[in-house]
C-alpha cells in the first residue's frame, strides 16, 4: 500500500492498543511506515539514474527500468518486507529493548498489507532471502495522489470509528476500566 494508508492503519492499531501506551497512535503510525525506510536508497538511486525531480522517481520510472530489481539497493526493500526479518530482527529487538508489542504488530501490518498490493515482478517476497514471489492483485505503490487520498479514507474511517467506540465501556481493555467495573 502507499505510505499514507500504512500510517493510518498504524494509527488505527494504536487506537486499539491500551491507552496506557504513551503516544500509541504515533508509535503505531511510525512503526507501520518504517519497513519502507529501507526503500529510500533505491528510490534515490533510480531517481538519480532517470534524472527525476529531486531524485524521486515516478512509478513509470520503475516500470521502464525493471533492472532496478536486480540492483543491490532493492535488496533493502526485500529485507524489510521479509517475515524472517520481522521474526528474527524486529520482534527480538522489541522484546530486548522492552518496547511495546504495538510496534511489532504495526510493523507486521505493513508486510501483510503489501502482500496483495504489489503484483507481478513487483510482488513481495515474504520469505526473502528465498526467491518466492507472492503475487498480489494490484499495485497500490503506483497509485497517483487522487487514488492515495481516495483509498486512505478507508483506514481513516476505521480509525475514527474505533476512536468513537473506545469511549464505550465494553470495548476497553480491562486495565482501562474503573476499578468498580471489574468487580
Ligand atoms: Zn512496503
Amino acid at each position: 500500500m502507499d505510505t499514507l494508508f500504512h500510517a493510518l492503519v498504524g494509527a488505527f492499531i494504536g487506537e486499539c492498543a491500551p491507552k496506557s501506551i504513551k503516544n500509541r497512535r504515533i508509535k503505531g503510525a511510525l512503526a507501520s511506515m518504517s519497513p519502507d525506510l529501507l526503500n529510500i536508497p533505491c528510490y534515490l538511486y533510480l531517481g538519480f539514474k532517470t534524472d527525476s525531480t529531486l531524485w524521486y522517481p515516478k512509478p513509470e520510472a520503475f516500470y521502464e527500468n525493471p533492472w532496478i530489481l536486480d540492483h543491490w539497493t532493492w535488496a533493502g526493500w526485500n529485507l524489510s518486507h521479509s517475515l524472517f526479518f520481522w521474526a528474527l530482527i524486529i520482534l527480538p529487538l522489541v522484546w530486548r529493548l522492552k518496547w511495546t508489542p504495538l510496534l511489532g504488530i504495526a510493523y507486521l501490518s505493513h508486510i501483510l498489507l503489501d502482500l496483495p498490493s504489489h503484483s507481478g515482478i513487483w510482488s513481495v517476497q515474504p520469505l526473502w532471502p528465498y526467491n518466492w514471489l507472492l503475487h498480489g492483485w494490484f499495485d497500490a505503490w503506483a497509485w497517483n495522489l487522487q487514488e492515495i487520498l481516495m483509498y486512505s479514507t478507508l483506514p481513516a474511517f476505521c480509525w475514527l470509528l474505533m476512536y468513537q467506540l473506545r469511549t464505550r465501556e465494553w470495548i476497553l481493555w480491562p486495565s482501562e476500566r474503573e476499578p468498580s467495573a471489574l468487580k
